[in-house]
């Protein structure tokens, strides 16, 4: 009878495809992944996955991945051993911090990366280095609504689990489409929505799947969804039909935000938005009629100059119907990568320690001097958009970027390149070599998830475990341990032998997750944010009290801000968005073979009115031009778009389909995210086919 063969290993991890967190077992031999298997105890996705998350992982085995250092002489990379590249690295960096100042170098970490490697990357800018410019890839999606709910509930992170949208009456979608981007967390909402009855509004430029399905489907005029959000609250108050003894016990500002409401008529709505009047006032029906309301949103809201107040709108919209502190009601901001979560959790934000501490609060300041032995700076850094301005002005010298391919995620390319370009010194760690390499001067071999151990934080708040399933591919470190050995380098003492420990030091130092341990994490348990000394997690915010030290929610009085303004030659709305088969850049699927040849060439979704009036069939080519850059691509006539609105993939193939060769340095005007989605284009047609 044949042996078991012992060489057959199962081990859970937490994809990375995702900000849903689905967790599965990878079954091995050797370095082969067998086949991805969830499994019942899975807290997220129980037994489905989807394409993604089943078939994304051979990247892991690409023969492109990066092993060994390489350090750039003149034009070429050569081959460096560990040793000299963190020698360099250690002299370089010190020696830029000793002539232009710790506030001359900054740190860009990563939402792929896990919650202890954030931590250290902070660490080390904070701790060794003394600057407080570190920030993460969230700058460039979520910041807006993780703003927009400080301002008005206190917590940065969606109300309840993803289970509790199924208990929802109605979901409203706004500027998102969870059917490719979070595709198990859409399967919840098609699923209530078909057999249990939940009512589905989406609001979207792009007629999606999840905008057929829907009851109701608007379309807002683009970067005007906080005039419609805001102009339903005003009908439902007008109308009586407030929650009103919630507002009453917990919310401020109810008076203020009334007489603030008086221009947001259904009139003035209809006029800005496009959305006829009755509709809203049947939105405002449905959100009367149903038990419970959750509204979930994405970068259709927030990449814009005014997405931060637009979240404040949709949660400002939620307080008056009295759709928080219970399941099935709430905000959820969809968080995008695996772990833009937790990356913000645990503190590479320039303005916060982890748990959103403040840097210029002194209590805790001095809480973490005691802890590092070392005096910590009070001014707030720098975030990604005012580095890549302060290279330009010359401030900024040196950089530290693991895992994100900003020469290309970054809007207005040409611009990012150009600063890049101008760094004294730029090391940069992933594991392939990416376009923001080419820039590099040191290149370092990291590992990737299923190489090593840590934490992630879904978009719900719920911290998870994920183990070892390979060894690091020889050459290759697991990010936390080449931080310690900069650290060190540079004077640290960060003497850490396993992530356990690096979180043992978080809980010490962070209220928000005191009672996170390993022990309590083990295998497919999870914890979800806040936690308390005694392991006690919070699954649902907000069911006692708001965060705010009255307790009191606040009701935000933000103005719209209206979109950017481009000369009228640039005639079309560019939007752009996700790909269900491609993640983000394309870093990690593009390296996919199972995943590459579905969607092999990059394309702009063109309507068939604007098809018809410009002579363009399937398959042409055209060109599309911004101020700042212009790209090639194939049109796709389909009717998901209509009129003058263009849709264009973010997951760009080629480069010279890249959709950020054509985006504006325009930001939203408190987070500084970009404003991608105000991006206007004209377009030629090119002959060839
Ligand atoms: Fe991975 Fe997201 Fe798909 Fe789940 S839904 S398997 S987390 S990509």
């Amino acid at each position: 009878s044949a042996m078991r063969d012992t060489r057959i290993q199962k081990t859970k991890t937490v994809c990375t495809f995702c900000g849903v967190g689905c967790t599965f077992d990878v079954w091995t031999k050797d370095r082969h992944i067998l086949k991805i298997e969830p499994t019942p105890e899975a807290p997220v996705n129980g037994i489905s996955t989807c394409v993604k998350g089943k078939f994304g992982w051979d990247f892991v085995n690409s023969e492109e991945r990066l092993t060994t250092p390489l350090i750039r002489r003149g034009d070429t990379f050569v081959e460096a051993t560990w040793e000299e590249a963190f020698d360099l690295i250690a002299s370089k960096l010190s020696q830029i911090k000793e002539q232009h100042g710790a506030d001359s170098l900054g740190f860009i970490s990563s939402s792929k990366i896990t919650n202890e490697e954030n931590f250290l990357m902070q660490k080390l800018a904070r701790g060794v280095i003394g600057t407080n410019n570190v920030d993460n890839c969230s700058r460039y999606c979520q910041s807006p609504a993780t703003d927009g709910l400080f301002r008005t509930v206190g917590y940065g992170g969606d109300a309840g689990s993803i289970h509790d949208i199924a208990n929802a009456g109605l979901v409203i979608i706004v500027g998102a489409n969870p059917a490719e981007a979070h595709p198990v967390l859409a399967t919840r909402v098609k699923r209530a929505h078909k057999l249990h009855g939940q009512k589905l509004v989406v609001a979207d430029l792009r007629k999606h799947e999840m905008a057929e399905r829907a009851d109701v489907f608007v379309r807002p005029a683009p970067g005007t969804d906080h005039i419609w959000l805001s102009a339903v609250a005003k009908y439902i108050i007008d109308q009586g039909w407030q929650a009103e003894a919630f507002l009453r016990e917990k919310v401020n500002g109810l008076d203020e935000y009334s007489r603030f409401l008086q221009t947001y008529t259904l009139e003035y709505a209809e006029t800005i938005t496009g959305i006829k009047r009755e509709t809203l006032m049947e939105i405002a029906r449905m959100i009367r009629d149903a038990d419970g309301t959750c509204i979930l949103w994405a970068m259709g809201v927030t990449q814009h100059c005014g997405g931060s107040d637009t979240s404040a709108a949709i949660s400002n919209l939620l307080l008056i119907s009295g759709n928080y502190g219970r399941p099935g009601a709430g905000a959820y901001p969809l968080r995008g990568h695996n772990n833009v979560q937790g990356a913000c959790d645990f503190g590479t934000l320039p303005k916060f320690f982890p748990g959103y501490q403040l840097v210029t609060d002194e209590d805790v300041r001095s809480k973490f001097e005691r802890a590092w032995g070392t005096p910590l700076s009070d001014k707030p850094g720098m975030d990604n958009h005012e580095m890549i301005d302060a290279i330009h002005e010359g401030k900024l010298k040196g950089m530290y970027l693991i895992g994100e391919d900003m020469a290309w995620v970054d809007s207005n390319a040409n611009h990012v390149h150009a600063a890049l370009g101008k760094l004294d010194f730029f090391v940069v760690q992933d594991i392939f070599f990416t376009k923001t390499a080419q820039f590099a001067d040191v290149i370092l071999p990291a590992s990737p998830s299923l190489e090593k151990e840590g934490t992630f934080t879904n978009t719900e708040r719920r911290i998870q475990r994920l183990y070892q399933v390979f060894e690091p591919l020889a050459g290759s470190k697991p990010d936390w341990q080449i931080i310690c050995e900069i650290a060190n380098r540079l004077g640290g003492d960060f003497s850490y032998r396993h992530p356990g420990e690096v979180m043992e030091e978080v809980a010490r130092l962070t209220p928000l997750f005191a009672g996170v341990s390993y022990e309590r994490l083990e295998g497919y348990k999870s914890l979800l944010w806040p936690v308390e000394a005694d392991g006690t997690d919070t699954p649902l915010l907000y069911t006692q009290s708001f965060h705010f030290p009255d307790g009191k929610a606040r009701l935000a009085c933000v103005d719209w801000v209206p979109p950017v303004q481009m000369p009228d030659e640039y005639d079309l709305h560019l939007n752009n968005g996700r790909l269900l088969e491609h993640f983000h850049e394309g870093n990690l699927t593009n390296k996919s073979t199972g995943i590459q040849h579905k969607v092999p060439d990059t394309f702009v979704e063109v309507s068939p009115e604007l098809a018809a009036e410009r002579g363009i069939v399937d398959g042409m080519y055209v060109r599309l031009e911004s101020p700042y850059g212009k790209v090639k691509v194939r049109a796709v006539v389909t009717d998901r778009v209509h009129g003058k609105e263009l849709y264009l993939p973010m997951n760009s193939v080629s480069d010279e389909g890249a959709v950020n060769l054509l985006t504006s340095s325009f930001t939203d005007h408190i987070t500084h995210t970009p404003a991608y989605k105000e991006t206007k284009v004209k377009m030629t047609v090119l002959e060839e086919r």
